[in-house]
């Protein structure tokens, strides 16, 4: 029995790289793939049925790409026996065992979105991901204008995350951009127009002939389902997805919120409640009205606490 991690699935196949030799294989997932143990709070983030919930249940898991699996080396199909548990995995895009995920907003075009931004900061946290932020179209705006984003956006590096500005087209920032792929699982997230496919054009021409092909044969088809694939770059893998789910706020409890917005924590025991606190209704509430907390971060968090608190009531 080898290990291998998983590349790509496309009809059924995966496409497996052995972890040790290297080599890829295409294999099938085994009729004989355990059966796994699933409880609320396993590594795989499959649903556990109504009925036997808090319970456990016996099932099988099916693969998904960056899984690590062991596969029977003697057999010509190359079966997957067993999926190692997940350090963490996204639904939408379908992916598991994720290091960072590069979260793309462009200066203009559309506009700096900083509601989405923390939705996604939310998101990204909550599957236990880390977060990098990365600014596409830096020179389409003023130097003015820059700076007052960057003043904004140095709030975020202030708590702990990475920020890049890069301009695709002079392919600037990319020296240092490029240094965060080693050795790690990327993911790429951005909405529509801030330039993903063209950083990802400057950035890894290597997989410039794939993107396109695919993009021709979406404008052909309408059938044509993009599937998530991991490739090799600059010492580790980057996964070139067919885009990135919105914030559900459906799996939230809204007390779970606090927890995905990182720089709470540090004022929480001033708040009256400490650690219950949600820093919506309470009285006296450290993180509410704190100038220190960025304005634009706690409005967002309570329009998130409301929303989910709402959704709750709806069903
Ligand atoms: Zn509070």
């Amino acid at each position: 029995m080898r290990k291998a991690r998983i590349l790509k699935l496309i009809g059924g196949w995966y496409t497996i790289e052995d972890l040790t030799t290297k080599a890829i294989y295409d294999a099938k997932a085994s009729g004989k793939l355990r059966y796994m143990r699933l409880e609320e709070d396993s590594a795989f983030l499959e649903q556990v049925t109504k009925r036997v919930k808090k319970e456990i249940q016996i099932k099988q898991v099916p693969p998904k790409v960056g899984d690590i699996v062991s596969y029977d080396d003697s057999d010509i199909n190359k079966p997957i026996q067993e999926i190692f548990p997940r350090k963490n995995e996204l639904k939408r895009p379908d992916i598991a065992n994720v290091d960072q995920a590069l979260l793309l907003f462009s200066t203009i075009e559309p506009h700096f979105n900083f509601n989405l931004l923390d939705q996604f900061l939310v998101l990204i946290e909550k599957a236990d991901i880390k977060p990098l932020i990365i600014v596409t179209k830096k020179d389409l705006v003023s130097l003015q204008e820059l700076t007052k984003l960057k003043n904004k956006l140095s709030y975020y590096q202030k708590i702990g995350y990475q920020l890049y500005y890069v301009n695709s087209k002079e392919k600037s920032g990319f020296d240092d951009l490029k240094k965060v792929f080693t050795n790690k699982v990327t993911v790429l997230a951005g909405q529509t127009g801030v330039g993903k496919s063209t950083l990802i054009n400057a950035l890894m021409p290597e997989l410039n002939i794939e993107t396109q092909a695919i993009s021709r044969a979406l404008g052909r088809g309408k059938h044509t389902t993009r599937h998530t694939e991991l490739y090799h770059y600059y010492g580790g893998y980057v996964a070139d997805t067919p885009g990135f789910s919105k914030l559900d706020f459906n799996i939230f409890n809204k007390e779970e919120l606090k927890q995905y917005f990182i720089e709470f924590e540090k004022y929480n025991h001033l708040c009256q409640f400490k650690n219950k606190c949600n820093h919506v209704y309470e009285p006296n509430c450290n993180v509410k009205n704190n100038p220190e907390i960025l304005l634009s971060r706690r409005e967002n968090y309570q329009k998130f606490f409301k929303e989910i608190e709402s959704q709750k009531e709806r069903y």
